[in-house]
């Protein structure tokens, strides 16, 4: 088999933890026998710095030719108030490739770990073997806003963005959930703000109208802030929970507090159901470019490690490679080998030579 895989560290961390993820790639593609082509360039910040723009069109057809993107993570405060020319895809070089790839259905998988219970500022019996995937819609919302801006109204300054979504977007989202829902515990809740915003009440109507052909799914619409308490309050009672695509960056990252850190949560951002085989994705730890630990090489390179395993599984149909890097780093962490981010004292090298050691075939 051979896979071609983009590689783009991006701003801050991102490089560096990108680095550690390609070490695992590496050690994967021998264990599997996978023959794999890595190319690498710049995303954002990086590419601003180079070309002035977030994302170059080469960098986009190189990602067109991949079987997958590995993103390290983007953004730093020097780059937040550039406004370039075009849309909203083009202030943001992820956000370029989420337009012109849709890689729609975002997943977002937080687990507590059982000798990290301590870390969290949960009490371990509530949150001992949770186990949540926050779905979130990686191409639509108010972040993809076509009408947005700053103009003068009665005087006042007004920033707007527009929050549209067509029931196409929703539906091909909402299938994806609840085909995942069924491949794991089989619940699925939806969570918005229908209550009170137009663009939510077609988002309840259409998810509600998908949940019909899914009888064996136990499903429920939840309003996003009572979600949210409910995630915090009882987080053993969620499976899937499928939002919005500014709703779940919001969700995703309060749930990363299940793991103990920020640094542990991967993502894979799927252009297609895996229900339908291979299919591509851009894959990056959830977290951000961190630029307040950026060169000190302590970045916790765990979410990157997971979200290569995530690659092997819905990009290259290896889901039993996946479970092996799963184990890998339980067994790491279980050692008590761990970045500062969880109170160790493991550079972001060292523990990754640590998982390496236990990818062995
Ligand atoms: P952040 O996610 O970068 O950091 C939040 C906190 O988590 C910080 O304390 C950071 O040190 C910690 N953290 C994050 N990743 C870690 C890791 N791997 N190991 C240890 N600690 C880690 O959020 P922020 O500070 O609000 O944003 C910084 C920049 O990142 C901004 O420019 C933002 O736009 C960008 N951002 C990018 C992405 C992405 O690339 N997908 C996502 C979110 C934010
Ligand atoms: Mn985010």
């Amino acid at each position: 088999m051979h896979k071609t895989v983009l590689a783009l560290g991006g701003d801050g961390i991102g490089p560096e933890i990108l680095d550690q993820g390609l070490r695992v790639v590496r050690r994967l593609a021998e264990l599997s026998q996978t023959s794999l082509s890595i190319e690498k360039g710049l995303l954002h910040g990086a590419s601003w710095e180079a070309h002035k723009k977030f994302c170059t069109d080469s960098v986009l057809e190189q990602a067109k030719a991949s079987d997958a993107v590995l993103v390290g993570a983007v953004g730093g405060p020097q780059w937040d108030n550039i406004r370039a020319p075009g849309g909203a895809e083009c202030q943001d070089g992820l956000m370029y490739l989420r337009y012109h790839l849709q890689p729609y259905l975002g997943l977002r998988p937080s687990k507590s770990w059982g000798s990290l219970l301590s870390q969290t500022p949960f009490r371990p019996d509530l949150v001992g073997g949770v186990n949540v995937l926050i779905l979130r819609e990686m191409c639509g919302g108010a972040m993809f806003a076509s009408e947005r801006g700053q103009q003068m109204v009665n005087g006042l300054r007004q920033g707007y963005d527009l929050t549209a979504y067509d029931e196409a977007e929703v539906a091909r989202f909402a299938h994806g959930g609840f085909q995942i829902a069924r491949s794991r515990r089989g619940r699925l809740v939806s969570c918005d703000k229908s209550n009170v915003m137009e663009s939510y009440k077609l988002w309840r109507e259409v998810v509600t109208e998908v949940s019909q052909d899914y009888p064996d799914v136990i499903f429920e619409n939840m309003f996003a802030d009572n979600c949210a308490y409910q995630l915090m309050q009882r987080p053993k009672d969620f499976d899937v929970v499928i939002a919005c695509n500014q709703l779940g960056d919001i969700l995703s990252d309060l749930t990363a507090v299940y793991s103990g850190s920020l640094g542990m949560l991967p993502s894979a951002c799927l252009a297609a159901n895996p229900d339908s085989g291979m299919v591509f994705g851009i894959y990056e730890s959830t977290a951000g470019s961190a630029p307040d630990i950026a060169g000190l090489g302590i970045a916790n390179p765990i979410g990157m490690i997971l979200s290569v395993g995530m690659m092997f599984h819905y990009s290259f149909g290896l889901p039993d490679i996946s479970m092996r890097v799963e184990r890998a780093v339980q067994d790491v962490v279980n050692a008590g080998i761990l970045t500062p981010d969880l109170g160790g004292t493991a550079t972001s090298a060292q523990l990754t030579n640590s998982i390496l050691d236990r990818l062995v075939a």
